[in-house]
């Protein structure tokens, strides 16, 4: 394998998004140590990396070669301080809370050298509250990788006030030695991707409640009318309802915009327990 920018990742949480992360850094020759509280969360992260490889290898798209030396260069463990130790890259893909990520973040700097640069794959809080707990925040980045992070192209990256320029210039090479076509955006709520792709979310919802067209029409309006390859009420179910109400208020609140705010329907879908693909019924009917 040619040189890399980071030898040595650790990906805290296997779920999602970790057990992905993991994947194409691994795919990318580095090694990778893939952490999660419990043996049965890390044990799922591992297998879907099993399986993502096994499904390239019968696609002929990942040779079994490759397959092989990629697992070779994953490890779990349930244990933070192993995970960590000596990585020169730490990405954190656990769920979206400001105090959880901040205080994993505070552990995590005991444990690494003063180089060690932090990934957060937070996908709308401010990357600098994260980072407000360390005593070296300018280590910190927004890596926002997208589900399926082994498929999707885009790796968002985001820069607080004090990220420092030798950070992003490593960034940058490591969004292109794991494959991904970088964007680079500022510490504003929601960055790009999920402001704009909330926003058309909402709307979407709002026209549906005010009976301008049935889901299925407003989805092929963007779908044939503008080539977008997904319509903004089926994302919205394959997100999760209830993972876009959050986003939603909280971009209402922080931006003081009320197109974000969502929508009663919305509301009353996650109320009854009806979230969109996860649940099997949304929008539309996943059963
Ligand atoms: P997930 O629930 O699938 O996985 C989170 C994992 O973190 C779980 O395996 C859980 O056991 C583990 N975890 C919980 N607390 C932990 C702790 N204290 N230490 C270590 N591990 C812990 O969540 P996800 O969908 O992978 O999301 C993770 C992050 O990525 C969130 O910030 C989310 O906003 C962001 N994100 C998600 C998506 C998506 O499509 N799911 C896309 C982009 C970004």
């Amino acid at each position: 394998m040619a040189d890399n920018t980071f030898d040595n990742v650790a990906v805290v949480g296997a779920g999602t998004m970790g057990h992905g992360i993991a994947q194409v850094c691994a795919m990318a020759g580095m090694e990778v140590r893939l952490f999660d509280l419990s043996d049965a969360a890390l044990q799922t992260g591992l297998d879907n990396v099993h399986a993502n490889l096994d499904k390239g290898v019968d696609r002929g798209k990942v040779s079994a070669e490759n397959r092989d030396q990629a697992l070779q260069r994953l490890a779990g463990t349930t244990d933070l301080d192993v995970a960590v130790d000596g990585a020169d890259l730490v990405i954190e893909a656990v769920p979206e809370k400001l105090e959880l990520k901040q205080s994993l973040f505070s552990s995590i700097e005991k444990h690494v050298d003063e180089s060690t640069v932090l990934g957060t794959n937070t996908s709308s809080l401010s990357v600098e509250k994260i980072g407000s707990v360390l005593n070296h925040p300018e280590r910190l980045v927004g890596l926002h990788f997208f589900n399926p992070v082994h498929i999707m192209k885009l790796l968002e990256v985001i820069s607080h006030a004090g990220t420092s320029s030798d950070v992003m210039d490593k960034i940058r090479a490591f969004g292109s030695e794991i494959g991904k076509e970088c964007i680079y955006v500022q510490d504003f709520p929601g960055f790009a991707t999920s402001r704009l792709g909330v926003c058309l979310g909402m709307e979407a919802i709002r026209m549906l409640e005010q009976g301008v067209a049935s889901a299925e029409d407003i989805d092929a309006a963007m779908v044939l009318g503008y080539r977008h390859p997904v319509g903004p009420l089926k994302l919205t179910d394959m997100v999760g309802l209830d993972v876009r109400l959050h986003i939603g208020e909280y971009l209402a609140r922080e931006l003081g915009n009320p197109a974000f705010e969502p929508p009663a329907l919305m509301r009353k879908m996650v109320e009854a327990g009806t979230l969109g693909k996860k649940s099997g019924q949304g929008f539309y009917d996943w059963r």
